[in-house]
């Protein structure tokens, strides 16, 4: 099978290429380095069943020969990190709508499988938890642009199954639940890279608002696994599937755990959200999901958790000498 990875050197992108090409595949990933990075797939570059191009999903004839080469596409390309959302809203609407846009309209043309990948910002601030595929979503107003980021993952969650509804598209759709592992940066805001380098530093540890909001963090291994399983699977064409782990903690006893864990002497402080982010920011309160699609479809259950999530990004950190 050759599989095309859109964002491929991102951080999730990265794993599943190296999970594909363990497999046997060839793999071609395609990523704008937005938010990607070289090192993340530079120990693969010697791989000849690997390729790299450096460009944009937006640029449809370089997609257009990227697509009519492959047998079916992961589509991770996207804006991701809710503070580069904020900073950057025109390239996080641009990127995440006109993307998927391009990849769906390829995938069609020459009849590739494909599988968009979403969020669980989808839910928007609802706290029906734990949630399920089809729950109303709650979303705040416009002028908040922090809702223009799961605005813009649902316009390509409709896309994606109009594609399949109208032109019977092979499309499934993964809504993904704050993914964490080695290789995820702590620069777009994501909160485990963040804290383990903060304590790793002897720095302050920052957590936003009063630290009660409640997370339920999924490794990038157990996402890998079923992102492959999904692709695979002909009952979940045409379907939405949450993949995360539904044992969660609140962001407080998380900055405790990780101070613990690396015997750091950094204190904790906590930010109000209008400074951390923008005035007026809304969080989610509780993001949590339901897994009984994903355990009846292809029988997933997260592997991995908390603990030895955060000792392999410890060690990661360690390892490191970035940021
Ligand atoms: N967060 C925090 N301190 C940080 C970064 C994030 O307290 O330095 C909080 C953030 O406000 C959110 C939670 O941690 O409530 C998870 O943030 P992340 O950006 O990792 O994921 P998301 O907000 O998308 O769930």
């Amino acid at each position: 099978m050759r599989a095309l990875i859109t964002g491929g050197a991102g951080f999730i992108g990265s794993h599943l290429a190296e999970e594909l090409l363990k497999r046997g595949n060839k793999v071609c990933v395609i990523d704008d380095l937005s938010t990607g990075r070289l090192e993340n797939v530079n120990h693969l570059r010697s791989n000849p069943d690997f390729s790299l191009v450096i460009e944009t999903v937006l640029n449809e004839t370089v997609m257009d020969r990227l697509v009519s080469e492959c047998d079916e596409i992961y589509h991770l390309a996207a804006a991701v990190g809710v503070e580069l959302i904020v900073k950057s809203p025109v390239a996080t609407i641009e990127r995440n709508i006109l993307g998927t846009d391009v990849v769906l309209r390829l995938a069609n043309r020459y009849l590739r499988k494909v599988l968009i990948t979403s969020t669980s910002e989808i839910y928007g601030k609802s706290e029906a938890v734990p949630f399920k595929e089809d729950a109303d979503r709650v979303l705040g107003p416009t002028t908040k642009s922090r809702w223009s980021y799961s605005s813009s993952k649902a316009i390509d969650e409709f896309l994606a199954l109009a594609y399949f509804k109208e032109k019977n598209l092979e499309s499934v759709i993964m809504r993904l639940f704050n993914t964490v592992g080695p290789r995820q940066t702590g620069r777009y805001g994501m909160v485990i890279p963040r804290f383990v380098q903060q304590a790793l530093a002897g720095k302050p540890i920052t957590v936003y608002g009063d630290g009660n909001q409640f997370r339920c963090f999924t490794f990038v291994d157990d996402v890998v696994g079923a992102a492959i399983k999904l692709m695979a699977s002909p009952n979940a064409l045409g379907q939405v599937v949450n993949i995360g782990n539904d044992r969660g903690i609140t962001i407080k006893d998380l900055a405790e755990k990780i101070v613990s864990m690396t015997q750091s002497s950094s204190e904790i402080v906590f930010i109000p959200y209008d400074e951390a982010y923008e005035e007026g920011f809304e969080d989610m309160r509780v993001r949590k999901p339901d897994l009984s699609k994903a355990a009846k479809l292809i029988g997933y259950r997260p592997e991995i958790q908390l603990d030895e999530i955060l000792r392999r990004v410890i060690e990661y950190f360690k390892d490191q000498k970035e940021e």
